[in-house]
């Protein structure tokens, strides 16, 4: 059997994954920002990497997954210097910051459960980690990475640098970086525009504060992770994920505290999930170009035509690699739609097949499984994965036809297969009835008119052609029932 190889981005090469304790998987994952919902974009990422949790577990490993709330620390902009964003929309509407990351955590969750993701093993937050989040920084203090400028403590990185490849992840040189980082203004207790911020000092209207042995202040948005990785996973830990989009700074600046803090990079693999685009344009809540879950499961938007399952739209996001762009349309989705509804409807017929044909059927169910496992193997294709489920999902439909295809055994061991990839680990679910609530308004539509027609038929006393539609209608499992009111109909018995 092959082994688990996957793309490390900070060595920009697959490697095999060989965790640091046979058996066990750490897999630490940066959580979203609670200040406001999070879009399919985001979640696009988070169910990536609850794809990789569950593969994970599927190949028998111990996985302890964290993934943090980050509730404090995180700037407008992600920059050093201004308002928090919890903060800022604390103030804005009057509330306290805990009330906005309250809201919106709980958002978060019940997104999460919507698309069926895992829980992780621990969630923490920043606010929940300030006493590490000071030692980490002491530690850096103490190891000379860090300095104090005016009650805030910043990442030497010039220092750094001399001795570690400042960059290694996300690929920059100095030159670059500096010549890329704005000088803003109030930014010149820096020593150079590069250097990152450990610990803030608050200003007077910084509500979010804690006590330091530097002052009131707060944390610098990069030092969480470092800090409730550490303690979690350990110095040493086997895979860091997140959006691609935290390459530069937050996992380079995670890197340098990591090292300079412990000696120790952190992650053995760095993965990166690629973004969901909109119009060809990245998803994202700054620029209002997004696409809400609530909106997808609702169809309340202008860019749908109508409302879509958690299921679909997690099934269109693992028929793409997770490394690749994907872009988000209407049409996109209602392909995916069908191509679910195919894979849902094979499984039901598998599941409900009669004990019928040999034992031993022609398909070889052992050859198609490596297929499946060699797919995921590589870097978790789930789209090379998803196409093997067709290629049974057509075997299921030869075997209606001709009970030797798959045999009983076949079937029986073809079923535990399917049930294991499509629910446990690409984590779908069977929501053919939400899949069918589209069609429901389409079929609400043409009743209506079938049933003005039969109304003008008994209105004229033409019993025939009255009782003749109601009849059909029954015959394609269609009920009318006449009231006072009118007629209505029901589907099924
Ligand atoms: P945030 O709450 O902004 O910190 O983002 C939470 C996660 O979503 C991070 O891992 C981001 O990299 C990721 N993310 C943000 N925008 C997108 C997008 N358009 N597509 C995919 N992932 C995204
Ligand atoms: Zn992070």
């Amino acid at each position: 059997m092959s082994q688990l190889q996957i793309y490390d981005s900070h060595q920009g090469a697959l490697k095999t994954f060989t965790p640091l304790k046979e058996g066990h998987a750490g897999l630490y994952v940066c959580g979203p920002t609670v200040y406001s919902h999070v879009h399919l974009g985001n979640v696009r990422t988070f169910l990536s990497f609850d794809m990789v949790f569950r593969y994970l577990q599927f190949l028998g490993y111990k996985v302890r997954y964290v993934r943090n709330i980050t509730d404090a620390g995180h700037l407008i902009d992600d920059a050093d210097e201004g308002e928090d964003k919890v903060g800022r929309r604390a103030k804005l509407e009057q509330v306290e910051p805990m009330e906005i990351a309250q809201r919106y955590t709980v958002n978060f969750h019940d997104v999460m459960r919507a698309f069926n993701t895992l829980p992780p093993s621990i969630e923490p937050t920043a606010t929940g980690h300030i006493v590490e989040q000071i030692s980490m920084t002491q530690q850096l203090l103490e190891n000379g990475w860090a300095y104090e400028a005016n009650g805030s403590i910043y990442f030497d990185v010039d220092a750094y640098s001399k001795v570690h490849p400042y960059g290694e992840l996300s690929g920059r040189n100095l030159d670059e970086m500096r010549s890329g980082t704005r000088e803003l203004d109030g930014q010149t207790d820096k020593r150079s525009p590069i250097d990152f911020a450990l610990w803030k000092k608050a200003s007077e209207a910084h509500i979010m504060r804690w006590a330091s042995p530097w002052g009131e202040g707060f944390p610098g948005w990069h030092l969480e992770c470092s800090a409730m990785s550490t303690k979690y996973l350990g110095t040493s830990f086997d895979i860091h994920g997140g959006g691609m989009d935290l390459k530069f700074p937050h996992h380079e600046c995670e890197i340098a505290q990591n090292k300079g803090a412990n000696q120790d990079g952190g992650a053995q693999v760095w993965m990166h999930a690629n973004m969901l685009t909109l119009n060809g344009k990245r998803m994202s809540k700054s620029t209002g170009n997004t696409l809400l879950p609530d909106e997808l499961l609702s169809g309340d938007s202008p860019h749908l035509s109508k409302a879509y399952p958690a299921s679909v739209a997690r099934f269109f996001i693992h028929q793409a690699h997770y490394r690749s762009v994907l872009d988000f349309s209407d049409e996109a989705l209602q392909a995916a739609e069908k191509g679910y509804q195919r894979l849902i409807h094979a499984w039901k017929a598998l599941s409900e097949r009669p004990g019928e044909g040999p034992s031993k059927g022609s398909f070889d169910v052992d050859h198609w499984q490596a297929q499946c496992v060699a797919a995921m193997n590589n870097d978790f294709n789930s789209p090379i994965l998803i196409a093997h489920l067709f290629d049974a999902v057509k075997a299921i439909q030869a075997d209606q036809q001709d009970r030797s295809l798959l045999g009983q055994s076949g079937a029986k061991v073809l079923l535990q297969h399917l049930n294991a990839w499509i629910f446990d680990v690409l984590g779908l679910q069977d929501q053919m009835r939400h899949a069918h609530a589209g069609s429901q308004k389409a079929l609400d539509a043409a009743m209506g008119i079938v049933l003005q027609a039969r109304k003008q038929a008994r209105d004229q006393k033409d019993w025939s052609t009255s009782d003749a539609i109601r009849d059909q209608l029954a015959a394609g499992g269609i009920q009318v029932k006449d009231g006072t009111d009118g007629s209505t109909y029901t589907i099924g018995e």
